[in-house]
């Protein structure tokens, strides 16, 4: 349980989307199952090559930009990764509790921000599937702010475009990549998620405080 003084100073909330308020298991099949079969079968691979390939090439962009750039993608594999992801998008789901929360946050006073690596298209598909738009003051891209939120200057920009405290900002990111560089930019109040992707077992989180449940968050 998060105890609620704990929530006494916050004024603004900044969200990550993927893996802390949506399902991570709907990118991690497409990345890791879906499209490195479809890819193999274009370039007559089988699929255990395929899988090693790309393997390869998503460790080497890992926490950049261009990792979570479908036009990246597109170019580099030749075949438009927008149209192959809506092929798996009845996997686009809400994490447990993750709505309700949203909506009690949106009833609340704070500034409601969401700060998500992924592509603006990315973001449209998955509000046209969830509407998760609405529960928002702002939605922000990584893709906008031209870094990637691994990276300092993400957070000095971010920082530009919006007048948030540090010590009165909360960030919830299941990335502990993204934790620590929101941590060494200042930003007080971290929380991560035990367990991103509803098909993987939980990660390792012993560094941040960890939401189980969205219903333990009591505020
Ligand atoms: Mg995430």
């Amino acid at each position: 349980m998060i105890a609620n003084n704990s929530w006494k100073s916050i004024k603004t909330v900044l969200l990550d989307m993927d893996g802390t308020l949506l399902d991570l298991n709907f990118d991690n099949y497409f990345w890791q199952e879906y499209l490195p079969v479809h890819w193999g079968s274009l370039n007559n691979m089988d699929a255990v090559t395929a899988k090693m390939q790309l393997k390869a090439w998503y460790a080497k962009e890992a926490g950049t930009l261009s990792w979570y750039c479908l036009d990246f993608w597109t170019e580099r594999l030749n075949f438009n990764v927008l149209e192959l992801k809506a092929d798996v998008e009845h996997l686009i789901k809400y994490r447990p509790h993750a709505e309700t929360f949203l909506q009690r946050l949106n009833d609340s006073d704070y500034d409601v921000v969401m700060v998500t690596n992924a592509h603006e298209d990315l973001i449209k598909m998955k509000v046209e599937k969830t509407s998760i738009d609405i529960f928002f003051d702002q939605i922000i891209s990584a893709h906008a702010i031209g870094h990637a939120k691994e990276e300092q200057s993400f957070w000095e920009k971010l920082h530009t475009k919006i007048p948030f405290n540090r010590d009165e900002t909360l960030l919830i990111d299941d990335n502990l990549t993204v934790l620590r560089a929101a941590r060494e930019f200042g930003i007080k109040n971290l929380f991560t998620i035990a367990k991103p992707d509803s098909q993987n077992p939980e990660q390792e989180t012993a560094e941040f405080d960890v939401i189980h449940s969205f219903q333990d968050l009591d505020f």
